[in-house]
């Protein structure tokens, strides 16, 4: 890449300087720390809104693979990110797709014993449906996590918004809602989904073709 390249590109959202969406970040003080993990194909996609949501959450943390090495991925899900030692329970955003899988999630925020000792920490997987259950084939760790399903979600809180089925959400507004649910406080995040709006908008003003 020419340094003259190099200087049109966003460091931060990692896009062309002509199409940056930092101004689209909304900084939020959530309590859930966000785990994503990203398939390689949407890095480089546009419609790609997780790291924008990334960005917007300090407590987040971000990482690119399809399959992921378990030792690595055992450090991803269960340490502390942070100078305190906590116990962290991670919690996978998915349907519970299988009949006999157990969601034993662990008593809701903040009602358990002592929060200040736990910590939720909601594992996104960024990729198509299809890729998503690659991942989890792929990743045995991930097929043992409690699963937090969308579709059990509060119809309040699809009513904020526009009419979404749960399957239809981008990453970004599925794990808002899934924030949401777990710290039962969608005001905090109606900022993050309002600039969600204006970040569709954006991508469609390049694209007049498309209609979404
Ligand atoms: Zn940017």
């Amino acid at each position: 890449m020419s340094v003259s390249a190099k200087r049109l590109m966003c460091d931060q959202c990692r896009r062309a300087q002509s199409a940056c969406i930092c101004h689209w970040i909304r900084p939020v003080e959530h309590q859930v720390e966000v785990l994503f993990l990203q398939h390689p194909l949407e890095v480089n996609n546009a419609k790609n809104s997780a790291r924008l949501l990334h960005l917007s959450l300090p407590h987040s943390r971000m990482t690119v693979g399809e399959k992921f090495d378990a030792d690595e991925l055992q450090h991803l899900l269960y340490d502390s990110s942070n100078e305190r030692t906590c116990t962290v329970h991670p919690v996978l955003l998915y349907p519970d797709t299988s009949a006999d899988h157990k969601v034993s999630l662990p008593p809701p925020w903040p009602e358990a014993a002592d929060s200040s000792d736990h910590v939720y920490r909601l594992v996104v997987l960024d990729a198509t449906w299809r890729k998503s259950r690659k991942m989890l084939y792929l990743n045995p760790m991930l097929q043992q996590l409690p699963r937090l399903p969308l579709a059990d979600m509060p119809a309040s809180h699809y009513a904020i918004r526009k009419a979404h089925k749960p399957d239809q959400l981008s990453s970004f507004e599925a794990t808002c809602h899934a924030l949401m649910q777990l710290e039962n406080d969608a005001d905090k995040y109606l900022p993050l989904l309002t600039a969600f709006d204006g970040f569709v908008a954006q991508q469609q003003a390049y694209r007049p073709e498309t209609q979404v």
